[in-house]
């Protein structure tokens, strides 16, 4: 990448060309979950968890049957945990998914009062939050600017040129260092959106693709 002034010129021109081009595609889980529920902090630090190595399809699903029984920590304990596991039956290792749900659910009312807190370094004192989502919890329910840094997000940051990263996390900390804190929030919904629909992780769709003239394809080797 050349100067910061030059970098982010380019990150403003691609976020203008992603929300003007992304306007059709269906939206991500998260963004699912908040038009259904609301900005509700809980419900979506546990859509957030149930995301996790699950597809954004099955997720919102299981998300909303869990939500049909509880909105609250208190509520969701109360859920036999028979019933729990049935719901999360066709998520990968359900069980363990009902023992982290459960888990999360109990420190929430033992070390919150039953709310989720606004820090980055309390969200990550809680077993079973990881940095991908403090930060999601942060930006999407607290409006806090956090860098939420999934698959997708470090797949495009990379293939643009403007990382040379080898994990997520090494891609949030070069991330923060061009990209203006203002868009951080967006960042992850945006390239969330991209990547599932036309940047996506095998065989890309850059042929129309509306920042091609932007990208490098760094790493691209087949490409549609
Ligand atoms: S041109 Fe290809 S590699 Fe670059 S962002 Fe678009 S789809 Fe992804």
């Amino acid at each position: 990448m050349g100067k910061p002034e030059e970098v982010q010129f380019q990150v403003k021109k691609v976020f203008v060309l992603l929300r003007k081009n992304s306007k059709t595609f269906i939206p991500p889980a998260i963004d699912q979950i908040i038009l259904e529920f609301g900005r509700d902090p809980f419900l979506i630090l546990i859509s957030c968890l149930l995301s996790l190595r699950t597809r954004d399809t099955t997720s919102v699903v299981i998300s909303r049957k869990l939500f049909s029984r509880g909105h609250t920590p208190q509520e969701i304990l109360a859920i036999p945990v028979h019933d729990l596991e049935k719901i999360f039956y066709s998520i990968g290792f359900f069980r363990a998914k009902a023992r982290t749900i459960r888990s999360v659910c109990q420190e929430l009312i033992d070390r919150f009062s039953g709310h989720v807190p606004q820090t980055e370094q309390e969200l990550l004192s809680i077993k079973g939050v990881g940095q991908k989502t403090a930060n999601a919890v942060l930006g999407y329910a607290f409006n806090i600017p956090a860098l939420c840094v999934d698959t997708h997000v470090h797949q495009i940051a990379n293939r643009l040129g403007w990382v040379q990263t080898r994990t997520p996390e090494q891609t949030e900390q070069a991330l923060k260092k061009i990209v203006p804190k203002h868009y951080w929030i967006e960042l992850n919904h945006l390239f969330v959106l991209w990547g599932q629909n036309i940047c996506t992780p095998t065989r890309p769709y850059c042929s129309r693709c509306a920042i091609a003239h932007l990208c490098p394809k760094l790493g691209v080797i087949h490409s549609r």
